[in-house]
C-alpha cells in the first residue's frame, strides 16, 4: 500500500514507539515513517530505523516501497554500502522476481547517484519487464556517468520498442545531446517533445534551452526562453549561462538584472553563471558588484564561486588580490584555486610568483594531484628552467600512474557523432582526412600562418605537443567537417580540453580562407570564428 505522508517530528514519535513494538507494528507504518526520513534533511535516520527494525524477529516485512525508500536514501546520503547491501538483500527476497519494477527502478537511480552505470546497466538488463521510468533511469545514468553516446542508443531502443517517451526522458535525452553537441538528434528530439505534447513542460523547455545553447544555436535557445509564459530560475540560469558561454556577457548580465527586477530569486548555479559572465570579459567590479550582493538573496559563496572570483582576479592580472582573496576564503579550499592563480600567473609572466606558489601550495598535497596540476608543474619548472625538478615531476607521474587525459572532438554529421582524438588515425576516412588537413595548412601558410607552440598553453595536458600539434583532435574534426559539410553549412566541434593558441589562430584564419562559420565549445566556452576573427576576442 502507499504509504501516507508524515512529518519529521511525527517520524521521530513514530520511530520511538516502532522500536518498542515492532512485533505488532505493520509494514505501512514503517514504510511512511522512512519516507519522511529518506525525503528530510537526515536521510540516514532512514537507514538506521530500518536496520533496528531487522534486529527484531518480528519486523515488518519490506516491501517495494520499504526498498525504493530506502535506495533513495542511500541514493541521497551517496552511500555505496547501503545501497550495495539493500541490493543483496532485495535480491534474497521474494520481491526480485515479482513484477513490480518500482525498486529495481529505485535501484538504477541509485547507482545511477553514485555514477556506477555497469551495476545500473545490469539491474536495467535483468528486469522481467521495463517501463518509462526504468528507461528513463537507464538513459540517466548513462548521461551522468558521461557517457551520453550510449545515452542515446539507449533512448532510439527504448523508441525502437514502442515506448513512448515522457517529458523525464526528454529532458534527460536532451541532456545528452547538449553534452555531445548533437544538435541534429536534439532537433528530432525537440520534434517528438512538440508532438507528444510536453515541448512546453518547464523542465522540457529549460533543458531545450541548455541543448540549443550548448550546440551553438543560442537564438532557438532565445526564442525558447521568450516564448515560456512563466520562467522558473531554471530557466533564467540556463538562458543566463547560454549567454555567458557564448561570450555575449552583455547580454548575461541584462538577463540576470531582469530576472531579479521580475522577482525571481537566484540559486546557487544562476550566481555561478553571471560570474563566469564577468570573468569571460574580465569584468572585476561587475564581478564583485554580483559577488558582495550574493546575501541580499539569502546566498552564501560557495567553493564555485569563489572559484569564478579568484579566476576572474587572477585572469585579469590582479595578482596580489586574487591571492589574498584565496587566504581570505572561510572554508576550505582546493588545489584547483591554487592551480588557476599559478597558471595566470604564468600567463601574466609572474613566474617568481608561480613557483613560489608551487612550492608552498601544489608541492604539499604531491600525493593527491590531478594530471593538471602535474602538467602544469612541469611547465612552471620548465619556464624557469629547472629541468631537473621538470624531469622529477615527469617520473612522478609515471611512478602515480596519472595517464594523460587525451584531447578528443565530436562533430555531427549527418546526424552522426564522429569523435577524434589527437593524432588519430582510427577513423575509417582517416586518410582522407590527414590528406585534407594537409591541404589546409598548405592554404593557411600561404596566408602566413606559421604553427606556434606557445609557452602559455592553457591546459597543457600533453597532448598540446609541438610534434603532434598538428593533429590536434578539433583538426581532425574541423577536417573531417570540411570534407563532409556543404560549404554553407555552419561547423561545430565539441572539445573536452581548451583549445591551445595554435588552434584558435589557425581556425581564425580558415574561417576566413574557408569561408566558414565555425563555432568551438572546449571546455570553459564557446568560441565563434567568422571571418578571420573569434567571439571570444583572443580572452579566454
Ligand atoms: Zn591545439
Ligand atoms: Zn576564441
Amino acid at each position: 500500500m502507499e504509504p501516507a505522508t508524515v512529518t519529521v517530528s511525527q517520524a521521530a514519535q513514530l520511530h520511538a514507539q516502532l522500536v518498542k513494538t515492532a512485533p505488532h507494528s505493520d509494514s505501512y507504518l514503517a514504510n511512511a515513517t522512512l519516507r519522511a526520513y529518506s525525503k528530510s534533511s537526515r536521510p540516514g535516520r532512514a537507514l538506521k530505523l530500518f536496520l533496528h527494525l531487522q534486529c527484531h524477529p518480528f519486523a515488518p516485512i519490506p516491501d517495494h516501497f520499504t526498498f525504493s525508500t530506502l535506495l533513495s536514501a542511500a541514493a541521497r546520503l551517496g552511500s555505496f554500502a547501503a545501497g550495495r547491501q539493500l541490493h543483496a538483500l532485495l535480491l534474497k527476497s521474494a520481491l526480485h522476481s515479482s513484477s513490480s519494477h518500482h525498486s529495481l527502478n529505485s535501484l538504477i537511480f541509485f547507482y545511477s547517484s553514485c555514477r556506477l552505470l555497469l551495476p545500473a546497466l545490469q539491474v536495467f538488463d535483468e528486469m522481467p519487464q521495463r517501463d518509462v521510468v526504468s528507461w528513463t533511469s537507464a538513459i540517466a545514468a548513462a548521461v551522468d556517468a558521461d557517457s551520453s553516446g550510449y545515452a542515446l542508443d539507449l533512448f532510439e531502443s527504448m523508441m525502437a520498442d514502442g515506448i513512448p517517451p515522457n517529458d523525464a526522458t526528454t529532458v534527460v535525452a536532451l541532456r545528452a545531446c547538449a553534452d555531445l553537441g548533437a544538435l541534429a538528434t536534439g532537433r528530432r528530439i525537440h520534434r517528438f517533445a512538440r508532438v507528444l505534447g510536453f515541448s512546453s513542460n518547464p523542465n522540457v523547455s529549460t533543458a531545450l534551452i541548455d541543448m540549443y545553447a550548448k550546440c551553438g544555436r543560442l537564438k532557438c535557445a532565445e526564442e525558447i526562453f521568450d516564448r515560456m509564459p512563466e520562467k522558473d530560475v531554471f530557466a533564467w540560469t540556463a538562458m543566463i549561462f547560454g549567454f555567458s558561454n557564448h561570450g555575449k556577457s552583455r547580454e548575461a548580465l541584462d538577463l540576470f538584472q531582469r530576472m531579479v527586477e521580475m522577482g525571481v530569486r537566484p540559486d546557487d548555479r544562476t550566481i555561478t553563471a553571471v560570474l563566469c559572465a564577468c570573468r569571460s570579459k574580465g569584468w572585476v567590479a561587475e564581478g564583485y558588484r554580483v559577488y558582495n550582493n550574493m546575501h541580499k538573496f539569502g546566498m552564501r559563496p560557495r567553493i564555485q564561486h569563489y572559484g569564478c572570483m579568484v579566476d576572474l582576479l587572477a585572469r585579469a592580472g590582479h595578482l596580489d588580490e586574487a591571492e589574498g582573496f584565496i587566504k581570505k576564503i572561510p572554508i576550505e579550499t582546493d588545489a584547483v584555486l591554487w592551480r588557476t592563480m599559478i597558471w595566470a600567473s604564468k600567463l601574466h609572466g609572474d613566474e617568481e610568483r608561480a613557483e613560489r606558489l608551487m612550492e608552498e601550495r601544489l608541492l604539499l598535497e604531491i600525493g593527491s594531484l590531478d594530471i593538471g596540476s602535474y602538467v602544469l608543474m612541469g611547465n612552471v619548472f620548465g619556464s624557469v628552467g629547472k629541468w631537473r625538478e621538470k624531469a622529477k615531476v615527469r617520473e612522478m607521474m609515471v611512478r602515480r600512474r596519472v595517464g594523460k587525459l587525451p584531447g578528443c572532438s565530436r562533430i555531427e554529421v549527418n546526424g552522426m557523432i564522429h569523435e577524434f582524438e589527437a593524432g588519430d588515425s582510427g577513423h575509417p576516412d582517416g586518410r582522407m582526412i590527414y590528406e585534407k588537413w594537409g591541404e589546409v595548412v598548405e592554404k593557411l601558410r600561404m596566408e602566413g600562418y606559421s604553427p606556434t607552440v606557445s609557452e602559455v598553453i592553457l591546459d597543457m595536458e600533453d597532448e598540446e605537443k609541438a610534434s603532434q600539434l598538428n593533429h590536434h583532435s578539433e583538426k581532425l574534426a574541423l577536417a573531417f567537417g570540411l570534407i563532409k559539410k556543404s560549404p554553407g553549412e555552419d561547423i561545430l566541434i565539441v572539445k573536452n580540453l581548451r583549445s591551445c593558441q595554435d588552434c584558435h589562430s589557425a581556425m581564425k584564419l580558415i574561417s576566413r580562407v574557408y569561408n566558414r562559420e565555425i563555432t568551438i565549445r572546449d571546455r570553459i566556452k564557446f568560441h565563434h570564428f567568422s571571418n578571420g576573427i573569434c567571439s571570444c576576442g583572443d580572452y579566454w
